[in-house]
C-alpha cells in the first residue's frame, strides 16, 4: 500500500507525528509490533504519567543531555504549555504536583493514550498493530517498510521506534539498525535513569529501605562532583535505587569509575552532628551505641552502619571515646561507595545514547543524510532527568516530525 507518510512505532512520538502529519492532509500508516498503541506509555509515572513538566522551555533544555539545545525548535515548536493545551482541549484534565510535574487529573495513563489514538483516528491514519517492522530501505524516492504483515511504500519514514529500555514493551532497540544502515551515526546505547550497583554492599541488609532527606553525591575518580542532591534513596541488594540515584546514573558511563557519597544528615554540619552525639551519649550514658544511634536514624540501618564503623555496638555510651564519636560522625556525614555498574535494560526508564543529533535537522527532525527521512523520541541521542522532561521531548519532537513531513 502507498503512503505519504509511514510512522513506525507507535509510542508517543510516533502518534503524535503520525496524528499531526494526517492533519496536514498526508496519507499515513503507523506501524506498530503490539497489539496495542502506547504500552510504555501506560506504564509511566507508575500508571500515572508524568506528562511534562510545567516550567519554561530553558529549564526543559536544562534537563536534557547530552545537548539539550538541540531541542530549541522542538521546543518552541511544541513547548509543555502547548502540550498541555492540546490534552485540556481534548477533554484530559492536567494537574500539577511537586516539582513541576504534570499528570492527569485522574492519575490514568489511559487517559493520555487514549487521548493520542483518538487524534489519530480523527484525523485518518491507518493504525497498524500487530506489524513489526523487519527492514526498511529508501529505493529512488520511495521508502519500502517490510514488516510481519506485509510490504509498505511511503514519500516520507518517520522513525519513532523508542530505544532499549524495558524491552517488554516493544522498544528493543530496532530502529538503531535501520538508522545505521540509512549511514546514521549511532552513540551506543547505555541503560539511564536506572539503579546502580556498588561494590561495597555493606547496607544490604537494609534492603528495601527508603531512606528520606538524605544528600547524594556523584563524583568520577578525579573528584568532580558529576551530580549532588538532596532526596530519596532505596537501598537495594547491591546498591542503590531511587529517584536520587536514577538521576545520578545520567552521568554513569560504563568502563569509567564513579563514586557514591551519602549524607545521612544533611540538614547538620559535621560540627553541629558532633556535638548532638556528643549530647546524646551523655544524657543516655547507659544506652549502648545501638540505642544512641535509635534516635538518629531508621531501626534497619543500625546494624549495617555500625558493622561498617567496626566499633562495638554493645559498648555503653559513657565508654565511647572520642575518636570513636568521631568515626560515628563521619559515617552519617560521608558514606563512600564505588559504582561497579548500572542494573539491567529491563530496569532502565531510558536509554541514553541513540541517532547522533548532528546528523538531523533540529528545525524539522529530518536526516540530513537521507531526505524525507524523519526521527522522533527516545531513539535520538537525547534525554532527559525524570520529571516529565522525557515524555515532553517525544510529543516535541514527534510534532515536529508530522509537521515537516
Ligand atoms: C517504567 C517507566 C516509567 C516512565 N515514566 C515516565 C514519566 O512518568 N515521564 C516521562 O517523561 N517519561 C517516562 N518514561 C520514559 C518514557 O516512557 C519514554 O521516554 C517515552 O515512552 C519515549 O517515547 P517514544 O515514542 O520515543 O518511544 P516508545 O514509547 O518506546 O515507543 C516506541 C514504540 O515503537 C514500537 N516498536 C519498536 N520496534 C518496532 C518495530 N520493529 N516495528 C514496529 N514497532 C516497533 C514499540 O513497540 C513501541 O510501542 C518512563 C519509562 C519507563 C520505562
Amino acid at each position: 500500500m502507498d503512503y505519504t507518510t509511514v510512522v513506525i512505532g507507535g509510542g508517543p512520538a510516533g502518534m503524535m507525528a503520525a496524528g499531526t502529519a494526517a492533519e496536514r492532509g498526508h496519507r499515513v500508516a503507523i506501524l506498530e509490533r503490539n497489539r496495542v498503541f502506547g504500552r510504555k506509555l501506560l506504564i509511566t509515572g507508575k500508571g500515572r504519567c508524568n506528562i511534562t513538566n510545567a516550567t519554561d522551555i530553558e529549564n526543559h533544555i536544562a534537563n536534557l543531555f547530552p545537548q539539550g539545545k538541540f531541542l530549541y525548535s522542538a521546543l518552541n515548536a511544541f513547548p509543555p504549555s502547548a502540550l498541555m493545551n492540546w490534552l485540556e482541549q481534548r477533554g484530559v484534565g492536567l494537574k500539577v504536583e511537586r516539582g513541576q510535574r504534570v499528570f492527569p487529573v485522574d492519575d490514568d495513563a489511559h487517559r493520555i493514550r487514549n487521548a493520542l489514538v483518538e487524534f489519530m483516528k480523527k484525523n485518518g491514519v491507518d493504525l497498524k498493530p500487530l506489524n513489526r517492522v523487519l527492514e526498511c530501505k529508501k529505493k529512488g524516492d520511495k521508502f519500502s517498510i517490510f514488516t510481519e504483515g506485509g510490504q509498505f511504500k511511503s514519500e516520507n519514514l518517520i522513525l519513532a521506534t523508542g530505544g532499549s529500555s524495558y524491552p517488554q514493551t516493544g522498544s528493543s532497540g530496532d530502529g538503531y539498525t535501520w538508522a545505521k544502515n540509512f549511514g546514521h551515526k549511532v552513540k551506543t546505547p547505555e541503560p539511564g535513569l536506572v539503579p546502580l550497583i556498588v561494590k561495597e554492599i555493606t547496607l544490604a541488609p537494609a534492603a528495601g529501605l527508603v531512606l528520606r532527606n538524605v544528600g547524594l553525591k556523584l563524583r568520577d575518580k578525579r573528584g568532580k562532583i558529576l551530580f549532588s542532591e538532596l532526596g530519596e534513596i532505596d537501598i537495594t541488594e547491591n546498591g542503590f535505587s531511587g529517584a536520587l540515584v536514577l538521576s545520578a546514573s545520567i552521568f554513569v558511563k560504563s568502563g569509567q569509575e564513579f563514586f557514591l557519597d551519602l549524607d545521612l544528615k544533611p540538614g547538620l554540619e559535621p560540627e553541629q552532628l558532633d556535638r548532638r552525639l556528643q549530647r546524646d551519649l551523655e544524657n543516655k550514658s547507659k544506652e549502648n551505641l545501638r540505642g544512641i544511634l535509635g534516635g538518629l536514624l531508621p531501626r534497619d540501618l543500625i546494624s549495617p552502619l555500625i558493622k561498617f564503623t567496626g566499633l562495638d555496638w554493645e559498648k555503653p555510651a559513657s565508654h565511647i571515646t572520642r575518636e570513636e564519636r568521631q568515626v560515628i560522625g563521619e559515617v552519617l556525614k560521608s558514606l563512600s561507595f564505588s559504582v561497579v555498574g548500572k542494573r539491567d535494560w529491563s530496569e532502565a526508564i531510558i536509554t541514553m545514547g541513540g541517532v547522533k543529533c548532528g546528523e538531523i535537522i533540529p528545525a524539522t527532525m529530518e536526516s540530513k543524510l537521507v531526505p524525507g527521512l524523519f526521527f522522533a523520541g527516545e531513539l535520538i541521542n537525547i534525554h532527559g532527568f525524570t520529571g516529565g522532561y522525557n515524555l515532553q521531548l517525544a510529543f516535541s519532537t514527534g510534532f515536529l516530525a508530522g509537521e515537516n513531513c
